[in-house]
């Protein structure tokens, strides 16, 4: 086990010199992310059995691989048969290549001009749309001597970013003359696969089969075809086409509650800390930041060194629970941006005896522990928001360890 991240050291200064050594859990800071690459691992599979032998699978790692870590789930999704990988920006492409990644890095979204020679650099692909981006992509491989592979994107009605999807031929026969470009992949992405609606799911899936149909029809091979992401790939076998992107299911989070009875996943990530300290506050005194939370008696509060800069949402204040020994205990008072408290129980009566914990207790806040469980999909209820916020948020400064 090896903790990463930028975590710093909380009950200050003992760790010193220490710097750039590997950590074991908990050492430097008592707060940390736990993802289990097995799980990871375990999920791909699962994709590979629902896709079948002949549909590549891109993993998608951007946002820090949905907060659990790019390299690690990279490393972990290409292992399991994952031959390419999807991030956001060049900035998250060239982090990969850093960390020793050599498996083609798609770039999702046309970046900027400015970051055309770090693609090069870095040899990342990446999306297109917009013929001044690409045009200048192949002065600047020509110019190098190389051919800059690219996949055009086209927009079937998100209305987000991509060419109109009645636009794809005419934007190939524009740029096609460029010798120091080599389209190899045409894609969209769909606004509503998690929906329980289907109808426009449908409208997107014809646009798309039409600019494709227009492509082809122009003479040109659109090299390889894809469209779904986890829900469409779950949902829908049509989609396809020759490579699914997997985002959200890699991680072993559902898109939305429709797919959860169609696949089983398991979540890769928990999030834990240790109790450090643990104090008896007597009836009527405030906890935290203006005492939205006064003790009801003489009750015992456990803290723990992690907050909403860690990823536990402000708004959770007084509406979480968090697990120690297999009991669920309620959060109280406001979440402060480096800690938060617990209700670890009143102090004892015939009825409810003391909660049995203790300094160094680990607390489970997300995750499972016992019979009890917690998840992401919990906090993305509580909060109005998805999961996917929920995992990224907590990538931001927690440190992680990986169990492999
Ligand atoms: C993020 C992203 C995905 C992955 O979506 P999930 O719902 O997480 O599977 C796929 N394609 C594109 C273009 C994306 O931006």
């Amino acid at each position: 086990m090896s903790l990463q991240g930028n975590s710093e050291n909380y009950f200050g200064g003992q760790d010193q010199g220490k710097q750039g050594e590997e950590y074991m859990e908990g050492e430097k800071r008592y707060a940390w992310v736990e993802v289990n690459l097995e799980a990871v691992r375990q999920n791909l599979k699962r994709f590979r059995k629902h896709v079948g032998p002949d549909v590549r699978i891109m993993a998608v790692v951007k946002a820090d691989g949905y907060g659990h870590g790019a390299p690690q789930c990279a490393r972990a999704a290409l292992s399991t048969g994952a031959t390419m990988l999807g991030v956001a920006t060049v900035d998250e492409g060239v982090a990969l290549r850093h960390a020793g990644i050599a498996a083609p890095i798609l770039v999702l979204a046309e970046p900027p001009m400015e970051a055309i020679p770090l693609i090069l650099q870095h040899q990342l692909l990446t999306a297109a749309h917009s013929t001044e981006f690409v045009l200048a992509l192949g002065e600047a491989a020509d110019a190098r001597g190389t051919v800059a592979g690219y996949h055009l994107k086209v927009d079937t009605g998100m209305n987000r970013v991509g060419i109109h999807y009645s636009d794809a031929g005419d934007f190939l026969r524009t740029i096609s003359f460029h010798r120091g470009l080599n389209l190899q992949g045409v894609f969209t992405h769909f606004a509503t696969a998690d929906d329980v609606d289907t109808y426009d799911f449908g409208v997107q899936m014809r646009r798309f089969e039409e600019s494709l149909h227009n492509i082809r029809y122009m003479g040109y091979n659109p090299g390889m075809v894809h469209a779904a992401n986890t829900a469409a790939t779950i949902r829908y076998k049509q989609s396809h086409f020759n490579m699914v992107r997997i985002g959200i299911g890699m991680y072993g989070l559902h898109p939305s509650e429709i797919t959860k009875s169609m696949v089983e996943l398991h979540p890769a990530m928990s999030v834990k800390a240790k109790v450090s300290l643990l104090k008896s506050v007597p009836v009527g005194e405030g906890v935290s930041y203006s005492f939205t939370y006064r003790s009801p008696g003489n009750v015992l509060i456990a803290t723990l060194p992690l907050g909403y800069a860690d990823g536990v949402s402000r708004a959770l204040s007084n509406r979480m629970d968090v697990l120690i020994n297999g009991q669920r205990l309620p959060q109280v008072g406001n979440i402060c941006m480096d800690m938060l408290m617990v209700e670890a129980n009143m102090r004892g009566s015939m009825l409810k005896p003391r909660a049995n914990i203790e300094l160094g207790d680990e607390a489970v806040i997300v995750g499972r522990s016992g019979n009890e469980a917690i998840t992401l999909d919990d906090m993305a209820r509580v909060l109005g928001t998805i999961n996917y916020e929920i995992a990224c948020r907590f990538g931001m400064r927690l440190g992680r360890v990986y169990l492999d």
